[in-house]
């Protein structure tokens, strides 16, 4: 049975809807319902907060004609004003959505949002981020021509590992990402997006260094930059599949040829 958010919780889901609009630069919102006419009769009703659902709160459509952009807008503000996880809510400074192109050939998709990404809403800002920076800038790319998003929208607690129900409510919001961006190329950064996006329980050792098709897309899993951290020897191996990357995706390899 899962709790009833507070008021204090939708309202700050609907703070940080209307906050995550405006920061990707939504500047109007189309009306979502008629009014109903004024009566002459209208008692004041006590606010009740609205039930939490499975179906996420839906405040504007994605409709034809709407950007890549403004699409992945509609979905932010839905991720913002989950509450299907109570601990994640109670605990999370904000929802971390996804940063980059979103049009990208190319995703990176992590685990979920650390003490840093929870601070500042950005996907890979942190210690780990920067490594992540720093292995896409040294296969020749920019972090602005590809999309990074994290199985996860919230940060658990302590960072520990998303639970599965978890990341089964995350899951809806991540397939609506990559519907709208359709990149050709996913990479999972770590056992945790590997898995859940795969379906399996393979470890990532043996997941790494291949492509595994899902949906038409090319999925390829490495090891997470918090992992090199710690194994800084185990970035030749994931050298290795950003080679690997490349080469199917046709773009040159630093330092080869
Ligand atoms: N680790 C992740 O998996 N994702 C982030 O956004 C940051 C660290």
């Amino acid at each position: 049975q899962m709790e009833r958010p507070s008021v204090e919780q939708l309202r700050r889901g609907r703070r940080q809807k209307f906050q995550s609009l405006l920061r990707s630069g939504l500047r109007s919102v189309p009306a979502i319902r008629e009014q109903a006419p004024a009566t002459s009769i209208e008692v004041a009703q006590p606010e009740e907060p609205d039930p939490p659902s499975a179906v996420p709160v839906v405040s504007i459509q994605e409709g034809s004609g709407m950007s890549q952009a403004e699409r992945l807008q509609v979905i932010e503000q839905d991720v913002a004003g989950c509450q299907l996880c109570p601990e994640l809510v109670k605990n999370r400074t904000q929802t971390v959505f996804g940063v980059g192109n979103p049009d990208a050939r190319l995703c990176f998709m992590g685990e979920a949002p650390g003490a840093d990404e929870d601070i500042q809403g950005i996907p890979f800002v942190g210690r780990a981020g920067k490594l992540l920076t720093q292995i896409i800038e040294g296969c020749g790319i920019s972090r602005d021509d590809i999309y990074i998003l994290n199985t996860l929208k919230c940060r658990p607690p302590g960072n520990r590992n998303p639970l599965p129900e978890e990341a089964s409510h995350c899951a809806g919001f991540l397939a609506r990402q990559l519907d709208v961006i359709n990149p050709e190329f996913i990479c999972c950064l770590g056992a945790v997006a590997a898995q859940n996006l795969l379906d399996t329980s393979e470890t990532i050792g043996r997941l790494r260094g291949r492509f595994h098709p899902l949906d038409g897309r090319q999925v390829l899993c490495t090891y997470h930059p918090a992992y090199l951290l710690r194994n800084p020897s185990a970035k030749r191996q994931v050298w290795e599949d950003m080679q690997i990357l490349l080469k199917e995706m046709g773009l040159p390899i630093p330092g080869k040829g």
